[in-house]
């Protein structure tokens, strides 16, 4: 059967509530279809899963998918079951009856998608043949690389399911960018000619934000209040900061939780399941909280103190956001994290490697040019455009031309056959006459002593602002050298133009208010629809017993506040409503938004008629506007509306005759133009805009 594009929208339309692909979904999907191995890599929250999820439908048997967690495995099922997927998982938790049961279910192909954790693999061992199994996925690839950053020794046994099913599409799926790890995967699951998918790493829209780390705990109590309901998680270095940051926020009225390693198992589960669960807002946790959680609806990520590496960094924030709405990640820079860090560096392997690793952590933090143009040539992405989504970008240093400066860094970098690191780059450029450049005779280079009449910090801060540009970069493999790169020749020999930044000092924050400090209470969220629509989503997932945001993402429920469905066709038209979704949740969410439009309506009826009560009293137009709080103008529009309704009001008493008189000619004159400003520019701006909508509203009274 020929699957065409039409097929898979369709799919995704019904089965997953969307309406369109993502970044390469649908290549990958294609190339799964048609049999192939495939790898993919892809950022944290890029939507990695329906790309052998929606695969899964088209196939005849079942798609095996191997997951290192049971936490993200009962995630993932009840997604799907929520979307009206058959699926399951099967693990050594569960009693022998509901293995039996997985068993059967595989038998008879009544699930389309069975989670197993590779130790379990095993058990499965009778079913694991052709006529059962159409595709396995492996999630989190890396875990099967000793390079990756959590390598399972249990991963390493996967090599043999290309054996056992020699036809069987594998599909690897990691958000670990580096070559290293990308090789070690193909070669250790078998698949040497799978097809590669390398997605962007940019996650757009999650803001980027670097403060200097004063007085944060107050700095994180305003943020959090300028945000209540929303779900964050502040990241801290030790077990006894999560612990005091949780109850300095719990001081403040703020409801936090600490999460660490070395709470018991009990205490960890119940805390995560919380915050899945909507039940607990703020986590303030050590980096081993966040692994396999998909919570979709993570507002923000704070950062209370710096993480060792851009690559931490990445997968934290990336927590936030994964529903695509904006997403906040705010990171403390303090240089104390920064000894602190290095202290634990120097006590473990590979210290070197670190080290510049942390380099480059504290140069992203104190970088004046767009971040995350920093973030992703770290990951070896170069893009061209500032992103105007981090701190640096919305608020710009001032730049100069640097494009001498450039030049004579890079051509120094040339001349010195990119084997040196940036010290002595910048001792060659400076004209230092000292040993590393006298030893190696580098005072006959061209660019010795160029750059003597800048200071040495100076040079530093601009060679980190050329490397955070994608104009050199940092080869960490080898002793740190400084390297051109594509970019480079475009400044040596295209005539490109290099903006540079003066260093400047951090600003200082502005204090919590005493009457901020004073107020224990978290500030209220208003009665807006999408609150409304959040409650009711957090009620049926308690009762469904499954995460809130498995029910409707945030994404889903702002869009169901903005275009207010009211029939099935408009609800199936939100993206992130399938066809299951629409028939068990969506006569619920209908009646809750039918019920706040009318309240509404009536809120706005009851709002005239309190003015029309103050008019009958006997109170001029400003007092009753002063009384309401609310502008002059606005009382207007209520008599108007109460006196186009035949209500005692009489507006002729707020217009002299002869003015109505000319607003009559005018309105004969343009033919009933349906905005003000012809009007106002007809009677040559002197009639202001309040007396032309009071004369119309008359003439149109008296049908004039
Ligand atoms: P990953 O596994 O790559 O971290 P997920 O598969 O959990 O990411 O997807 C992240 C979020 O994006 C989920 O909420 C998912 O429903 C959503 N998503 C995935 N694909 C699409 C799409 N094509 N359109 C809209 N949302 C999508
Ligand atoms: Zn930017």
């Amino acid at each position: 059967m020929q699957i065409t594009e039409k097929d898979l929208l369709e799919k995704l339309k019904i089965n997953f509530g969307y309406d369109s692909f993502r970044l390469e979904q649908k290549s990958i999907i294609e190339n799964i279809l048609a049999k192939k191995d495939t790898l993919v890599i892809m950022p944290t929250g890029g939507g990695k899963s329906i790309c052998f999820q929606l695969p899964s439908l088209f196939f005849e048997g079942i798609t095996l998918v191997i997951s290192p967690l049971i936490a993200l495995m009962k995630d993932q099922v009840d997604s799907l079951k929520a979307n009206g997927i058959p699926s399951t998982y099967y693990n050594s938790s569960q009693s022998s009856e509901e293995q039996q049961q997985v068993f059967d279910a595989i038998a008879n192909k009544s699930i389309k998608l069975l989670y197993v954790a590779p130790e379990s693999l095993p058990l499965l061992q009778n079913l694991l043949n052709q006529n059962y199994i159409s595709c396995v996925a492996i999630d989190e690839a890396h875990c099967i690389s000793s390079w990756g950053h959590d390598f399972r020794p249990s991963y390493k046994q996967l090599s043999f399911l290309k054996k056992t099913l020699p036809e069987t599409p594998i599909v690897a799926l990691t958000a670990t960018a580096d070559k290293a790890t990308q090789e070690d995967i193909l070669e250790q699951l078998a698949i040497p000619n799978a097809t590669k998918y390398v997605s962007s790493f940019n996650r757009e829209n999650i803001a980027l934000e670097v403060r200097p780390a004063n007085n944060r705990v107050q700095q994180i109590v305003k943020f959090i209040n300028k945000r209540p309901n929303d779900s964050g998680i502040v990241y801290c270095l030790s077990r006894k900061a999560t612990e005091q940051l949780a109850s300095k926020l719990k001081q403040n009225g703020i409801d936090a939780k600490a999460y660490h390693a070395g709470l018991t198992f009990d205490e960890r589960a119940k805390t995560q399941e919380d915050f899945i669960k909507d039940d607990t807002q703020i986590i303030c946790a050590t980096i081993a909280f966040g692994m396999g959680i998909d919570k979709s609806n993570v507002r923000w990520v704070i950062h209370y103190n710096m993480p060792k590496n851009i690559e931490g960094y990445y997968q934290e924030i990336g927590r936030a956001g994964r529903d695509g709405l904006p997403s906040q990640a705010l990171l403390f820079h303090s240089y104390a994290d920064v000894i602190q860090l290095r202290q634990f560096i120097a006590n473990t392997g590979n210290r070197e490697v670190q080290e510049a690793k942390l380099d480059r952590m504290k140069q992203f933090a104190e970088a004046t040019v767009c971040r995350r143009k920093i973030l992703l040539s770290y990951f070896g992405e170069l893009i061209e455009e500032n992103c105007g989504n981090c701190d640096v970008c919305k608020n710009p240093p001032k730049f100069f031309d640097g494009t001498v400066i450039a030049q004579k860094a890079l051509s120094a970098i040339y001349r010195l056959q990119q084997k040196e690191a940036m010290g002595t780059v910048i001792d060659v450029i400076r004209g230092a006459k000292n040993a590393a450049v006298y030893d190696k005779n580098y005072q006959t280079l061209k660019t010795y002593g160029v750059g003597s009449d800048t200071s040495w910090q100076h040079w530093q801060h601009y060679i980190i602002q050329l490397i955070n540009q994608g104009y050199c970069q940092i080869a960490f493999h080898l002793n740190n050298v400084l390297q051109l790169t594509d970019f480079s020749k475009k400044v040596l020999f295209g005539g490109e133009k290099v903006q540079l930044t003066t260093p400047v000092e951090f600003k200082k924050e502005t204090k919590v208010t005493a009457k901020e400090k004073k107020s224990k209470t978290k500030p209220a969220a208003k009665d807006t629809l999408f609150e409304r629509l959040r409650k009711l989503r957090y009620r049926i997932a308690q009762e469904e017993d499954i995460a809130a945001y498995l029910v409707f993402s945030d994404a889903t429920l702002k869009e169901l506040e903005n275009e207010r469905p009211q029939t099935d066709n408009e609800f199936l038209a939100i993206s992130g409503v399938g066809q299951r979704k629409l028939e068990v949740y969506g006569g619920e969410f209908m009646e809750e938004i039918k019920t706040f439009i009318n309240e509404k309506k009536r809120g706005r009826k009851d709002t005239t008629l309190e003015t029309f009560q103050l008019y009958k009293e006997g109170f001029t137009i400003d007092e009753i506007a002063d009384k309401r709080n609310l502008k002059a103008q606005t009382i207007f529009s209520h008599l108007s509306k109460l006196y186009l309704e035949g209500k005692d009001v009489s507006l002729d008493e707020f217009i002299e005759a002869d003015t109505l008189k000319l607003i009559a000619n005018a309105k004969k004159v343009l033919k009933n133009e349906p905005t003000l400003k012809p009007y106002f520019e007809f009677l040559g701006e002197k009639v202001p805009y309040e007396q032309i909508r009071i004369g119309l509203t008359i003439l149109q009274k008296k049908r004039l």
